[in-house]
């Protein structure tokens, strides 16, 4: 089956315009655009704006952080080397990390890490483009040599001498024609949110009795029979307790990756609707009495639609290997270079892994192959420059 999704739509619709050439202002020129700032993004371009590199990071949204933060995926790995290291001890030393009182391994408060994220964006002296699309490759000679940007001002260029994607779902490398691994396996997505007024001790008690609750509340119609039959409260940190608040698993859906943005769209809408209508269920059980919604997660997100294919495809017995310094270069840097193309290298969720392989990586995965991948675009900017 075909992986580009360009030739997908242009199937569906069954036709096609010929758009002819025009002038494209020039934003900036840089060593290295780093197109998304996510987690890999973010430690991509502090990585190459250490090693020296004149790094310009672009991101669609007005804040860093991407994928986790936006939908409240607060897991964190305990690492103790890194960028992924440096970014766990600033959230520690400021209480905003520390394990969850609901069982979820070590977690984050998602506001904290978009400051710890700017800082250390700032810190290092990396120049910022929010609310920025990085829309197309600009390809030279078979080589790519910088983006497409389009924002509220316009759409421009930005030559670069290397682009590193971290777009997620390796947008750049799709449009410039690497080989793509499109994944069309179902899942799980929530909307999740956060509330606040939580007595936890009263709370904890009445946990096991939860499902009881909203089974006999959906049977007497208080509940309509689309809300969820659980409940989960999650990302409790001892500072969120003293602080009252609680993160939901809220409403989900099943997606796959053939699923459409308007289907997406769909069920967010729906999923919004239903947390609404649970909030007045919500304030009928103990220690929830005076819960109060703070916020719903600013979209469901798909925690993966492709990988890119690399010159290497990272295995499962491999993972351990972007934790250590020897193993990088003959394993993880051939995963962050699409194979046939040059220019460009792809970190973070699109990395060229296998699909349990990247799963298993988690956030300090995407951080530490951002990490790299600063690293080697530093590399390829002294090999250009010595040529
Ligand atoms: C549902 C779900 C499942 C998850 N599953 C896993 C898992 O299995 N394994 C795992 O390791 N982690 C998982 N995570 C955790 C975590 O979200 C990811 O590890 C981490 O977010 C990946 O970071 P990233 O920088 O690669 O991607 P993202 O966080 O998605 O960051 C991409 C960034 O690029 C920006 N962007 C996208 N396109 C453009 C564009 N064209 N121009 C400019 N900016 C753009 C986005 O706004 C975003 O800020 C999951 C998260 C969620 C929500």
């Amino acid at each position: 089956m075909s992986t580009n999704i360009l030739e997908r739509t242009s199937r569906a619709v069954g036709k096609e315009i010929i758009l002819s050439g025009r002038r494209t202002p020039i934003y900036r020129s840089v060593d290295v655009l780093v197109c998304g700032g996510g987690l890999s993004g973010v430690a991509a371009a502090v990585s190459a704006t250490r090693g020296g590199a004149r790094t310009l990071l672009v991101e669609r949204n007005v804040v860093l952080g991407g994928n986790g933060p936006l939908s409240f995926d607060l897991a964190l790995a305990s690492v103790d080397a890194g960028f992924a290291a440096e970014v766990l001890k600033r959230l520690e030393q400021s209480g905003d990390a520390g394990r969850d009182l609901f069982g979820d391994g070590l977690v984050h408060d998602p506001e904290a890490l978009k400051y710890v994220l700017l800082d250390l964006v700032q810190g290092a002296g990396v120049q910022l483009l929010l609310s920025s699309w990085a829309a197309d490759p600009i390809i030279r000679e078979g080589v790519v040599r910088g983006a497409m940007v389009e924002n509220k001002s316009g759409r421009f260029a930005i030559p670069a001498a290397v682009v590193i994607d971290a777009t997620g779902d390796g947008e750049l490398a799709m449009r410039a024609g690497a080989p793509m691994r499109a994944l069309y396996e179902p899942a799980t997505i929530a909307m999740n949110y956060r509330i606040g007024g939580v007595h936890f001790a009263r709370a904890l008690k009445g946990q096991a009795d939860w499902p009881r609750r909203i089974a006999e509340a959906k049977g007497s119609g208080a509940l309509s029979s689309d809300q969820p039959d659980t409940l989960a409260l999650y990302g409790v940190t001892d500072a969120a307790r003293e602080r009252g608040v609680a993160y939901v698993r809220g409403p989900s859906c099943r997606i796959d990756g053939a699923s459409t943005i308007a289907h997406l769209g769909e069920q967010e809408a729906r999923a919004r609707t239903l947390i609404r209508g649970f909030l007045p269920f919500l304030r009928t059980l103990p220690g929830l009495e005076e819960s109060f919604l703070i916020d719903v997660a600013g979209a469901m997100q798909i925690g993966r639609l492709r990988h890119v294919v690399g010159g290497h495809v990272l295995r499962m017995d491999e993972v351990a290997s972007i934790r250590e310094q020897e193993a990088m270069a003959e394993t993880v840097d051939p995963c962050l270079r699409p194979r046939g193309l040059s220019g460009l290298l792809v970190t973070g969720r699109a990395v060229s892994a296998e699909p349990a392989a990247w799963q298993a990586l988690g956030a300090g995965g995407s951080l530490a192959l951002g990490e790299r991948a600063g690293t080697l675009a530093v590399q390829d900017l002294a090999a250009l420059s010595a040529t």
